[in-house]
């Protein structure tokens, strides 16, 4: 078993593992709750996907590279340019973070 990505949150860890489902590809998510025994800390609280068989770790990367591009990608073609101050501003404000013009 391999690490292959250590995602942001739960909801991230799934989708990749959903990804990896699809394409027949084991993959298991780790660290995305405290499961630490009593006094223990978590060292780590985000959670990672494994790939279960080694051998597939190749191809999961290839498939998370495509995935990464394209989160990148929608987040890149949703941004809008503030006609306030001319700021480029992700998709996901619906205010300009610079000045508060709204889009
Ligand atoms: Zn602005």
């Amino acid at each position: 078993m391999q690490p292959l990505y250590q995602a942001a949150d739960r909801i991230e860890a799934q989708l990749l593992q959903d990804l990896l489902a699809r394409h027949r590809i084991e993959a298991r998510v780790f660290g995305d709750y405290l499961s630490g025994a009593a006094g223990e800390l978590p060292v780590d609280i985000y959670p990672s996907v494994w790939v279960l068989e080694d051998r597939e770790l190749p191809r999961a990367k290839g498939l998370l590279d495509d995935w990464l591009r394209e989160h990148r990608r929608r987040a890149e073609a949703s941004a809008w340019v503030c006609r306030g101050c001319g700021e480029l501003v992700d998709g996901s404000f619906d205010l300009c973070w610079r000045c508060g013009t709204e889009h």
